[in-house]
């Protein structure tokens, strides 16, 4: 079995491309990532320290609760000096987390909405008033004006199996985790 590094680059090498990934090898630990991050900022979460841990071949780094932290704000990637590609790593180590069964319980959480509505953030009545207010229809053109495209979405979750990774239980619409603690 090859490093953690080489299954980041492998893994995300199928979205992003190889060569994208191996910009993680650039790194040399100068911190501007951490110092720019606004997670770092108010959590334990060091960008830094991840993807050196990535490096170091500690997988402990995929069962971190911090690896949640990042926000997807893109701020790292924009201002690495060495254009190491800091968000598309950070997010192909949570996907090779959530297939070794790590992830945190807000974004299980999010994942629900989308198993429901289609919609990660699912429109409710201010947008609904907003969009009215500019003279659009309040339901904008997706899953939830049309729900027959929704069960396209759920068809795609099921027979990718990631209800099961996230511990989704279709007769209640909750979480394993959820019913396990009566919520
Ligand atoms: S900003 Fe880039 S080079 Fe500097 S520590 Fe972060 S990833 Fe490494
Ligand atoms: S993309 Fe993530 S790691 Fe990078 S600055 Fe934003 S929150 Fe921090």
């Amino acid at each position: 079995m090859g490093t953690l590094l080489d299954e980041i680059i492998e893994y995300g090498g199928e979205v992003f491309g190889k060569e994208h990934m191996e910009t993680v090898r650039e790194c040399v630990q100068c911190g501007k990532c951490t110092g720019s991050c606004p997670s770092g900022r108010i959590t334990a979460y060091r960008t830094r320290k991840m993807i050196q841990m990535a490096r170091m071949n500690l997988r402990e780094v995929l069962s971190m609760y911090e690896l949640w932290f990042c926000t997807t704000c893109f701020t790292c990637y924009e201002r690495c000096p060495r254009g190491v590609k800091v968000t598309d790593i950070i997010r192909t180590m949570r996907n090779i987390a959530v297939s070794e069964g790590h992830m945190s319980f807000s974004h299980k959480k999010v994942a629900t909405y989308v198993f429901k509505t289609g919609h990660a953030v699912p429109i409710g009545e201010p947008q609904m008033k907003l969009r009215e207010g500019v003279g659009l229809d309040p339901m904008a053109p997706t899953t939830q004006k049309f729900p027959e495209q929704l069960e396209q979405v759920r068809e795609i979750v099921r027979t990718t199996g990631f209800d099961k990774k996230v511990g989704f239980d279709w007769e209640t619409m909750k979480l394993r985790e959820e019913l396990e603690e009566g919520k």
